[in-house]
């Protein structure tokens, strides 16, 4: 299907002196490799989402463009760079994400919590947002991470609950809603914040049922962005969603408490997500 106009970005200067800079520390960001089409407005600022635990995922959603394939050892070194580039960057928020590591005992949870403190020895400022996998629904990996102390604890839902075998065949939709309750449960004065696709199929009953349910476990903030293919090996787009209706859902979600919502074409989870937390 031909792209709408409501879905172009305008082309940005300075994106690569954040791209060399990411290089030169060694770093990946899911920016690029899940082809975000905000990365030029975002790499410009400069602001990136660091990609931990290297390249390669252990799952294979259908949306993703993420490499599915073996993973790599664990780079040891890797918190240290992540923090040396957040200070080079001079970021006041930033957002540590990573691909699912299903082989790893704890799924990764060390890494991302030896990453947070690597952070705020370099930026004690600075505000950190973890967008974690579901760590297979194991709480004590999960309380590995909250225990570093993030500011944020987010993790996508991505899709309705009928759409899960499609869109995230190696994940959950309770599993994931209960991530969810249960960070909120472990560490109350933590924001919670989830997000999703629209575009994949999903009717509005049902994404009006999944407001609800992330409302009941817990989530405080919320993205709602469009689904768009990143390769044509992912799925294809059913529907470019007009953005009247993107207004829509957030003005219904934010009747159902959420303290804040971002719902546009190009909104994405780590999108303006200082400006986000800011509002919160
Ligand atoms: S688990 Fe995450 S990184 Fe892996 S394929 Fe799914 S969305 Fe992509």
């Amino acid at each position: 299907m031909r792209l709408p106009d409501w879905i172009k970005t305008p082309y940005r200067t300075g994106l690569h002196d954040t791209k060399h800079l990411l290089r030169r520390h060694g770093l990946s960001t899911v920016c690029e490799d899940a082809r975000c089409p905000n990365r030029g407005e975002c790499f410009s600022k400069p602001t990136a989402t660091f990609l931990i635990l290297g390249p390669c995922c252990t799952r294979n959603c259908g949306f993703c463009s993420v490499t599915s394939a073996t993973p790599v050892a664990v780079n040891i070194h890797e918190p240290d760079q992540v923090a040396a580039a957040a200070a080079e960057l001079n970021l006041k928020y930033v957002v540590i994400t990573s691909v699912t590591r299903d082989d790893l005992p704890d799924g990764g949870a060390d890494q991302f919590a030896q990453t947070i403190r690597a952070i705020r020895g370099r930026l004690p400022e600075a505000r950190i947002e973890v967008l974690t996998p579901d760590f297979n629904g194991d709480l004590n990996s999960l309380k590995v991470v909250l225990d570093a102390g993030p500011d944020v604890f987010n993790h996508n839902i991505e899709t309705v609950q009928r759409l899960y075998p499609a869109v995230r065949p190696q994940a959950g939709y309770q599993q994931s809603l209960s991530l969810l309750k249960s960070a909120k449960d472990m560490s109350p004065a933590i924001a919670v914040k989830s997000g999703f696709m629209l575009g994949l199929g999903e009717t509005m009953d049902e994404v009006v049922q999944l407001l609800e349910d992330l409302r009941e476990n817990g989530c405080d903030f919320l993205t709602i962005g469009q689904y768009l293919r990143p390769t044509k090996k992912n799925l294809p787009v059913v529907k470019y969603i007009l953005p009247k209706a993107f207004d829509e859902l957030k003005d219904a979600a934010l009747s159902m408490g959420f303290s804040y919502v971002a719902s546009g074409p190009l909104v994405r989870s780590s999108m303006n997500a200082e400006e986000m937390y800011n509002k919160l």
